[in-house]
């Protein structure tokens, strides 16, 4: 059983990582080498102190470094689920699950959004993890929403099971015989006689199912039992969430979305792990 478990490897989980092991804590980072594409996407960085006129691709590699310069390590894995077992959190990976006293959730927010309906079907046609339903859908019909080149292998997982899919990609990527690629992103989701009928530009698919795979979905959908305020995780000023040992940090937590201010609270967050894990030994 680990200390913590720290979801997310943007300035906020980069952050309480770095401070996790300055205090010695027995923890597990999650995410991603390329850390978070709103990093290496930023044109230029003129706000985050100690950083003049930086360029993304420039400030990742300086934070990449940092993590090798630290011995940090890293797993590059996306967690499916989390859940709050009471006297731990449990978290799954594929059929692997990884056990914490704590967890700090440093997921950022999506700015794609959920598409209207998308949040109605959860579990009822609409995943968000290939391994984890895809074996649900062999020889039907699936939508594919994909929006990271590095869920590519997930896409061609499900085009090898599926008999028919849709597939919108914010990539360019080559079609497979199966595949048929759209021009746009969905615009809806609802469901007509038990099928799930998705909306593009061009007029409605019907579809067995649909599987949104994004940087960042929803928390309440990562982490059932977990209260939000809108679209971000409900916590107070140490951070603390609904779920006792749940932390958040950065983005997720709300506006505004700032590098200084994920950073600040990758940091805060950790502090109140310790304190919490101190307290509830
Ligand atoms: P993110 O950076 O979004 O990182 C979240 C990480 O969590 C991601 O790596 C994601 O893959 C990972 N993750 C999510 N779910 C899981 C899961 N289930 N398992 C494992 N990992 C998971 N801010 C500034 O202050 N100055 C700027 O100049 C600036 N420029 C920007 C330019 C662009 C183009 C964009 C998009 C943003 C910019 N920002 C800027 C905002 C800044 O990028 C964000 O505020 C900051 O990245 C938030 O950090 P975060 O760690 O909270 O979240």
């Amino acid at each position: 059983m680990k200390d913590l478990l720290i979801v997310g490897s943007g300035p906020a989980g980069i952050s309480a990582a770095l401070t996790a092991a300055a205090r010695g804590l027995d923890f597990l980072w999650f995410g991603s080498r390329a850390l978070s594409p709103k990093i290496a996407q930023a044109p230029e960085i003129a706000n985050y102190p100690g950083l003049c006129r930086v360029q993304g691709r420039d400030f990742q590699k300086i934070l990449q470094d940092q993590i090798d310069a630290m011995g940090l390590s890293l797993r590059e894995e996306r967690i499916d689920f989390l859940y709050a077992m009471g006297s731990h959190f449990t978290a799954c990976v594929n059929e692997t699950m990884y056990d914490a006293r704590a967890v700090i959730l440093a997921v950022g927010v999506s700015t794609a959004g959920a598409v209207p309906g998308e949040l109605d079907y959860i579990g009822q046609g609409v995943s968000y993890c290939a391994t984890c339903d895809g074996a649900l859908y062999r020889g039907k019909t699936i939508a594919i929403v994909s929006t990271n080149p590095e869920f590519e292998e997930e896409v061609e997982f499900l085009l090898r099971l599926a008999g028919k899919a849709y597939v919108s990609r914010s990539y360019p990527a080559p079609d497979v015989p199966n595949a048929e690629g759209m021009a746009d992103f969905p615009k809806g989701i609802r469901r007509e006689n038990g099928k799930l009928q998705i909306a593009y530009a061009d007029g409605e698919r019907t579809v067995d199912g649909i599987f949104f795979l994004k940087d960042s979905v929803s928390p309440a959908v990562l982490m059932p039992g977990l209260a939000m305020d809108g679209a971000h995780i409900a916590v107070n000023r140490d951070l603390e969430t609904n779920l006792p040992g749940c932390f958040a940090a950065g983005d997720c937590t709300g506006r505004p979305y700032q590098y200084a201010k994920a950073v600040g609270e990758g940091n805060v967050a950790v502090h109140t792990a310790l304190r919490w894990l101190k307290e509830n030994q």
